[in-house]
């Protein structure tokens, strides 16, 4: 294109998109945009839930969960959060999951004298009931590394360290790919997840070994999807603002 037509082309709002390829239909950038399928919008205001999530726990609402035990949740609602009380029972989501986009945000109790370890602000998030990603105080509290904060309990030490300390909220964003299984029983595919701990990445799409054990080494028994289950560890621990996104 010469000078003045290419002057007039740029007057005109046509770009000229050939000019520097002498005319070679090949080198056309739009032969590589590609236009749909087109995502779906999703809003997502600051602080909240996005727009196409699940809102499992929004401060005050516990109709969709139930105790471990069926029955009425037995921890406390107060300022926002929920709170467990020791010695009662984990709660679970009424609604089954595979799956997931999940966060959650947790919280700690300040007094630590005379709790240390596993001891110390323990509770965890079990995806599909019996994979646990732990909830621990990890400030400034040793413990074993593959069952502090942010691990998959006993099977995976987090990345990093990124606890805040007691009494401050924390969050997990949590990436989760549930383990297929053949007709037969088998396992086809396992757990994986990703975890981001206060936006830092502790966990890169590990692998899991199957459900979690105390004792043992972890192996695989098939299921369907499954509740998201909150642990009762004997520690005064508070969850708030918890949604999921089904994958
Ligand atoms: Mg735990």
């Amino acid at each position: 294109m010469n000078r003045p037509l290419l002057t007039v082309a740029c007057l005109l709002g046509i770009a000229p998109v050939f000019a520097q390829d002498g005319g070679d239909p090949a080198r056309d950038p739009a032969k590589t945009e590609v236009w749909t399928p087109v995502p779906a919008v999703v809003a997502t205001p600051p602080g909240r839930a996005p727009s196409d999530a699940i809102v499992l726990f929004d401060g005050k609402d516990l109709s969709r969960w139930e105790s471990e035990q069926g029955g009425p949740v037995p921890w406390t609602v107060a300022d926002g959060a929920l709170t467990v009380v020791p010695g009662s029972k984990g709660i679970r989501t009424r609604q089954h999951f595979c799956d997931v986009q999940l966060h959650v945000e947790w919280r700690t109790p300040t007094a630590t004298t005379g709790f240390d370890g596993q001891h110390r602000g323990n509770s965890g998030i079990f995806l599909q009931e019996v994979y646990e990603l732990q909830v621990l105080d990890s400030y400034n509290n040793p413990t074993y590394a593959n069952g502090q904060a942010g691990s998959m309990y006993k099977q995976a030490i987090p990345l990093v360290n990124a606890s805040r300390a007691p009494g401050e909220w924390q969050a997990y964003d949590i990436i989760w790919k549930a383990p297929r299984f053949s007709a037969g029983g088998g396992l086809t595919s396992p757990a994986r997840i990703t975890v981001l701990h206060n936006g830092v990445l502790v966990q890169d799409d590990t692998v899991l070994a199957g459900k979690t054990e105390y004792i043992g080494a972890p192996s695989y028994a098939p299921h369907a999807c499954a509740p998201l289950y909150l642990q009762e560890h004997d520690a005064r621990v508070s969850y708030r603002n918890i949604w999921v996104r089904e994958l």
